[in-house]
């Protein structure tokens, strides 16, 4: 049994680097690379970032897909997966960690003012905004997964309103959980901030839309760490430019690399990140190693997806 790396996304990480990590970690496994995989009869695991359409029939005995994040929509759009190949992603509280900084660092920016005065600085202008009030300030984080209540808990650490919205309701320690579409208008007509940390899954698709965006705060912000097509994002520019909502923070878009001539690159009130907002998985990676032991062994697998329910 052979564990093929094929990230294919050697500035970030290259699939020697975690080949040699892996190894470490389980010095007996048969580890190849994506440049040099061999025969493809003997790969039964293969760990992708990006994986490609058709990749799995590559692979005539692939019994495993592993994700090297989180997010495993990818990997489900591909209508040649075979069923019996399983997907298992990491779950990483460094990437989680990571992603709690960038939601608080761009809401932090907008409580102070931050973006007016680089602007007032180029002007030499001198003017003064007070700044708005934390506690009476309400953030709603929509999924509250692995992620979604790690970076709920660092606005409630910051003196934050926190209110939840996840598919099963949820009782979390000093925040406001809802579930449900009723749920989800609440959540939107109290918020200050939306930060969304949902998966991309049939349910949640273009959740973002124009009837979504009517029911936002108009004075709110989007701020979308989870998936791009998670928003529409022609309804988007739309219900900025008609005031439904304030502005959004978008580190992840429909098509990545965001193509140059692509509107939302120059909309005013949106602010893009090049799918940054969680970068480092930390000790998370090593679950690819257990995976594949217990693979080998037969065992129940670390993570494990459920393909109907998309996540
Ligand atoms: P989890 O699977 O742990 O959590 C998903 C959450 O979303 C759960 O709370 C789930 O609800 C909720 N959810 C799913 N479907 C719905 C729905 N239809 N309605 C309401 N809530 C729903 O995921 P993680 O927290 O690990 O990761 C979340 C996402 O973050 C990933 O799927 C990935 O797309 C993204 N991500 C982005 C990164 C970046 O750098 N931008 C890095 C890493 C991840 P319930 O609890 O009821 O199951």
């Amino acid at each position: 049994m052979a564990l093929l790396i094929d990230v294919k996304h050697p500035d970030w990480m290259k699939d020697e680097d975690l080949r040699a990590k892996l190894l470490r970690q389980y010095p007996a496994a048969d580890i190849r690379i994506g440049t040099d995989p061999g025969d493809p009869d003997e790969i039964e695991m293969l760990t992708v970032s990006t994986y490609l359409p058709g990749e799995a029939l590559r692979y005539p005995n692939l019994k495993l897909i592993q994700k090297t994040g989180a997010g495993v929509n990818n990997i489900l759009a591909d209508h040649e997966l075979p069923e019996a190949v399983q997907i298992t992603r990491l779950q990483t509280d460094t990437s989680g960690t990571e992603m709690a900084e960038y939601a608080l660092a761009y809401v932090l920016q907008e409580q102070r003012h931050i973006r007016q005065y680089h602007q007032h600085q180029a002007r030499s202008e001198w003017v003064a905004y007070p700044p708005r009030k934390t506690g009476d300030t309400t953030v709603a984080v929509l999924g509250l997964g692995r992620i979604g209540v790690l970076v709920a808990q660092r606005f409630v650490d910051n003196g934050f309103q926190v209110l939840g919205w996840s598919r099963s309701p949820k009782t979390l320690d000093k925040m406001s959980c809802f579930a449900g579409d009723e749920g989800l208008t609440k959540v939107l007509t109290m918020s200050d901030y939306v930060v969304s940390v949902l998966p991309s899954t049939p349910e949640t698709l273009q959740i973002f839309d124009r009837d979504l965006f009517k029911r936002f705060n108009p004075q709110s912000l989007l701020i979308n760490v989870g998936r791009g097509d998670l928003v529409n994002e022609s309804d988007l520019l739309q219900a900025l430019d008609d005031g439904e909502l304030a502005g959004a923070i978008l580190d992840v878009m429909s098509i990545e690399p965001l193509p140059a001539d692509n509107p939302l690159w120059l909309h005013p009130r949106i602010q893009l990140t090049p799918h940054i907002s969680g970068y480092h998985l930390g000790d998370a990676v090593l679950d690819i190693a257990e995976n594949y032991r217990r693979l080998q062994n037969d065992e129940p697998l670390l993570h494990l997806v459920d393909r109907g329910r998309g996540y």
